[in-house]
């Protein structure tokens, strides 16, 4: 099964939009860097992780030439990402999820009341959709705190992990088969993790074979 999309410089690996939200913070050998530290990459973001389609992309672009709107658009944006992280460490660590978190994810649900639409598949299947009547020029923001509810809820949080690769802080949501995912990204971390096992390995081989 193939676990992850590259969207340019995105790579989009959580399984979920709250995880891949935020997963646009990534630890660097300089510390903590934002991927969506411009509006200009913010909406780059948003199409790669589908919360917009291309052409939105192009009309936001349009709206934010002018004025502070961009600017506004990655503020709010970020202010939703700094109050989710400490749920999902929380999470991780077993520790009580904080309630500060709690009240402002519930504050921008009330801000941006959802309805529930009810779908009906050729395949018998029945899903719900949560949608947002909003002129709000921020759409993907109800929809990021949506899902992170509905993660919180209905999620089994034991699969929701951070990767085993050296410093890597992207988080994803373990849905294979046997639960044993360690990586974000096979390609990234995985290999690197694997490289550095045989070198020490070999290494370990080497002073073996030396007398003391
Ligand atoms: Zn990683």
């Amino acid at each position: 099964m193939k676990l992850e999309a590259e969207c340019g410089s995105f790579v989009i690996v959580g399984g979920r939009i709250c995880l891949n939200f935020l997963n646009t913070q990534v630890r660097k050998p300089r510390g903590i860097v934002d991927l969506i530290s411009t509006p200009n990459q913010l909406r780059q973001w948003l199409v790669a992780a589908n919360l917009i389609s291309p052409e939105a992309s192009e009309r936001l672009s349009r709206q934010w030439q002018e004025g502070d709107n961009g600017r506004s658009a990655r503020q709010q944006t970020v202010e939703l990402r700094a109050f989710l992280r400490p749920i999902m460490e929380a999470l991780i660590a077993g520790q009580p999820v904080p309630s500060a978190s709690i009240e402002r994810l519930n504050s921008v649900l009330h801000e941006n009341p959802a309805y529930l639409t009810l779908r009906y598949d050729e395949e018998g299947r029945f899903t719900q959709e949560a949608q947002f009547d909003t002129d709000k020029m921020y759409d993907w923001i109800p929809v990021i705190a949506q899902d992170t509810a509905d993660f919180l809820c209905h999620a089994d949080h034991s699969l929701l992990k951070q990767c085993d690769g050296v410093g890597c802080i992207r988080l994803f949501y373990d849905t294979t088969k046997n639960h044993k995912r360690r990586w974000c990204s096979v390609e990234k971390c995985g290999r690197q993790a694997k490289a550095a096992a045989y070198y020490r390995r070999t290494k370990e081989a080497k002073n073996e074979g030396v007398c003391p």
